[in-house]
Parts: C-alpha cells; sequence; structure tokens
C-alpha cells in the first residue's frame, strides 16, 4: 500500500492512496488541472483514478471533485451530509455511512465521523482486502473522538492533520474569533493532538506517519515533525520503525510504502504552477 500526497493546507488537499491496481484519491481540493499537473508528477495518469473519497465540502478538499468526475469519469465517494452541501451535479455518486463497511477496487473502506465545522466530516480507513494492509487518513478535525483510535488500530499508514502549534496560533496574526475557530473542538488539530493520536496508533507495524494541513502562518513542518517524534519516543520500541513526514502545500509528496524504507523511497517535489 502506498500513498503519496499531492498537496495539502489551507489552499488545497489531494492523498492518493494506491494498492494493487486500486488508486483512490482522498479528497480534490484543486482544480483538474492542477490535479492532473501533480497525479503526473507522481507517475499517476488522471485516467487510472478508481475513485475519489471526499472527506467533506470545504473548498480546500472539494472544489475541484465534481469537475474531475465529470472529466475522467470518477465515482465519488462521500456521506449524504457532504453530499447535500456540494452543487448539483450529474457525477456518478456513492453515498457512505460512518460504521459501514463499502468497497471501492481492491480496499474496504470505512468511515468515521470526526468534528469539524461542516455538514458531516469523515475520517477515513482503507483496508486492502488481499493483503490486510490499512491505512488511516483524518484531515480537519477539533479534536480527536473516541471512536477513532479504536478504528485506526493496526495501521500501515497514518495520514494526520497537524495543523498548528497551539502558542503559535495564539501568538500570531489572526483574529481572536479566527484564532477560537481554529483551536476549538470543532476546528482543527494542533501538533499536540497530532501527536497524541500517533503515539496511541504506535505499533511495530505503522511504518509511515504522514502529517498533513500544516499552516504555514501557524507552524512549521520541523516543530510538527519534531511534536510527533517526541511522542513516538515516549512510546520506545513501538515507534522504533515508524517514519514521520510533513506534507506541504506547495509540493507532493510521495510515495511512502507500508513496505517501510519511506525516508529513502520518498521525494519530495517542487513544482512550478
Ligand atoms: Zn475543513
Ligand atoms: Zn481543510
Amino acid at each position: 500500500m502506498r500513498v503519496s500526497v499531492l498537496g495539502s493546507g489551507s489552499r488545497g488537499n489531494a492523498i492518493l492512496v494506491e494498492s494493487g491496481s486500486t488508486r483512490v484519491l482522498v479528497d480534490a481540493g484543486f482544480g483538474p488541472r492542477a490535479l492532473a499537473t501533480r497525479l503526473r508528477v507522481l507517475g499517476c495518469a488522471p485516467e487510472s483514478i478508481t475513485g475519489v473519497v471526499l472527506t467533506h465540502e470545504h473548498v480546500d478538499h472539494a472544489s475541484g471533485a465534481l469537475a474531475a468526475c465529470a472529466r475522467w469519469g470518477w465515482p465519488l465517494y462521500a456521506t449524504a451530509g457532504t453530499l447535500a452541501a456540494l452543487p448539483e451535479a450529474m457525477v456518478p455518486v456513492r453515498t457512505i455511512a460512518h460504521g459501514q463497511a463499502w468497497s471501492i477496487g481492491d480496499l474496504a473502506g470505512q468511515s468515521v465521523a470526526v468534528p469539524h465545522d461542516a455538514a458531516d466530516c469523515a475520517a477515513l480507513l482503507f483496508e486492502d482486502r488481499r493483503t490486510g494492509e490499512r491505512t488511516g487518513i483524518a484531515l480537519d478535525l477539533g479534536h480527536v473522538p473516541a471512536p477513532l483510535a479504536p478504528a485506526f488500530e493496526r495501521l500501515d499508514l497514518l495520514v494526520i492533520e497537524a495543523n498548528h502549534e497551539v502558542s503559535q496560533l495564539m501568538a500570531g496574526p489572526y483574529p481572536w474569533a479566527l484564532k477560537q475557530r481554529i483551536a476549538g473542538d470543532r476546528g482543527h488539530l494542533s501538533n499536540a493532538g497530532a501527536a497524541a493520536l500517533v503515539a496511541t496508533c504506535a505499533h511495530a507495524g505503522l511504518r509511515g506517519v504522514v502529517l498533513a494541513h500544516l499552516s504555514e502562518t501557524n507552524n512549521s513542518p520541523a516543530l510538527a515533525v519534531a511534536s510527533v517524534h517526541a511522542a513516538l519516543t515516549r512510546r520506545g520500541r513501538a515507534g522504533a520503525h515508524t517514519s514521520v513526514l510533513a506534507a506541504s502545500q506547495r509540493f507532493p509528496l510521495g510515495p511512502v510504502s507500508s513496505r517501510g524504507g519511506t525516508a529513502e523511497s520518498s521525494v519530495q517535489m517542487e513544482l512550478r504552477l
């Protein structure tokens, strides 16, 4: 199983999950042209995508979804709440419900509701039915809800939001109301929140953690990675083989593989967009 990030942050999110011949795009917060460019950088033709799954309807996750589905015939998977919050469009749709299994190519999918100021935000779990490998993705959540940790047991790969360092957000330039929204229960996950979830998920088989949706104002990749490393170090052997990487808004990252060796095989690529 492999995970690549086309880009992640408040100006657009899209993540590629690959297993066998199945290629799932999680979120499509870039227009079709940017999606195609970033997919090609990762060696993936847009025509080869099996389907797109949306975490929620916010523009930085969904702005390109309907146009891309219309152009390439991708089926669109999302919760009823997310679908209802999108504009009407003539694209093939599959409604998913929390706690119920669905399938996309060779992958079994499942969603868990996460607290965020959207209609019905979903964390996603993908399991390869042939190999049992598992990838969990949680973007845009104010805090980690109780059902998430058990759903994310025995992951091979984890993509988790690490939006801000709380002290940097509070001392930074944002208006007070916006700081409150971001740090609130239905806002965005801090480095400390991400680190706590990673520590809970740590086990010998967790090969890669990708930190996503980093704020360019209220965080830095070094700070986010250091927080998570510290949490893994406290877990000792459980996190000894886990690579931690920070995704960027501007550069595709990946692939990060469930077979390990992520630090060597992953590349972060600069695009001239
Ligand atoms: Zn959001
Ligand atoms: Zn977002």
